[in-house]
């Protein structure tokens, strides 16, 4: 039996990751400080007799008890919005947490998969995104707490590769979406979602014309499994995310036919620096991991909704 390390574990993409590894037989040790995560998310694990959680943040020095075969360090705040409410504090989940993460993968002989993001590249100038595009991030603007961030983390484990040969996985995350966001997380699908529900007005970020591409849940844990089991000279970065391209405003429609009701959409101001296009390239994920995502975005979009109208 395995022993895995997942940190962010009460996240969204977290509890999901945990759910299935425990299904699969492992033994989970969990972590997260509970910011963004919540316990609700976990419910299922935690009555799960291979499952131990830890309350701690990343940043902290860390001691695990015991062996520990694989780690995915998925923990860091992932919503503009709650990755801008304490800037400095997610500049350090990236340096200080991931420096920490490293070091325990490095002690404990473990493989580390470390979640990086779509972000990296900024407000891309070339379309779909290629993992080889070096990016288009403004260092010093809103969004750099989370993108320069992810960027260093990404550096941090290339170097502890090469100076200390630690078997490292950087996967670049899409927008992901699926039941168990938080309804106040700030990201465009549970914010729409949430709006028609309650019959509020859906708030669209500029003219709605910026696309993005969203992966449904399941699909991206999958991504992360066959990540973590490919051969040892496969460390990515590789793109993990879905094709299929939307623009906000065809999102908020197709919610809203869903959904029913009579909610009216809203204009706001495009925040600073939002990227205008994104879309992965994963020509990559397909060749090296065999991974190419399932469900449509009618098909998760569903699921989603479902799953909001069981919470109060
Ligand atoms: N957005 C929007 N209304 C919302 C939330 C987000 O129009 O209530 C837009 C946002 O400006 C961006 C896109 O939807 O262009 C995706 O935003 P999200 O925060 O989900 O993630 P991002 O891809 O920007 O990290």
């Amino acid at each position: 039996m395995k022993t895995l390390l997942v940190t962010g574990a009460a996240g969204f993409i977290g509890s999901h990751l945990v759910d299935r590894l425990l299904r699969e037989g492992n033994r989970v040790v969990g972590i997260d400080n509970l910011l963004t995560g919540s316990k609700q998310n976990i419910m299922f694990a935690l009555k799960h007799p291979n499952f131990t959680f830890i309350k701690q943040d990343i940043i902290d020095p860390i001691l695990v008890r015991g062996g520990i075969d694989e780690i995915y360090n998925l923990a860091c705040p992932a919503s503009p919005e709650k990755y801008q409410a304490d800037s400095i504090h997610t500049i350090q989940t990236s340096t200080i947490g991931v420096m920490n993460m490293l070091e325990l993968a490095r002690k404990k002989k473990a493989k580390i998969l470390q979640a990086s993001t779509s972000e990296v590249y900024g407000d891309p100038e070339i379309h779909p995104q290629v993992e080889s595009y070096k990016g288009n991030v403004n260092p010093i603007g809103p969004r750099a707490c989370y993108d320069e961030g992810k960027r260093i983390a990404e550096t941090l484990c290339f170097e502890y590769r090469r100076v200390h040969q630690v078997l490292i996985k950087v996967v670049r995350i899409f927008n992901t979406y699926g039941p168990r966001m938080a309804y106040d997380d700030g990201r465009v699908v549970s914010n729409f979602i949430w709006a028609a529900l309650h019959g509020k007005p859906i708030t669209i970020y500029g003219d709605g014309s910026q696309t993005r591409s969203f992966c449904y849940v399941d699909d991206l844990v999958e991504g992360l499994i066959r990540m973590m089991e490919s051969g040892t000279s496969v460390t990515g970065p590789i793109n993990l995310g879905n094709p299929d391209e939307f623009t906000v405003a065809e999102l908020a429609k197709k919610i809203q036919v869903m959904i029913g009701g009579k909610s009216v959409r809203v204009y706001k101001k495009l925040p600073i620096d939002d990227p205008k296009l994104r879309k992965p390239d994963i020509t990559l994920a397909k060749k090296k991991i065999r991974w190419t995502p399932k469900v449509s975005l009618d098909e998760g979009l569903k699921k989603t909704i479902d799953y909001f109208k069981t919470q109060v």
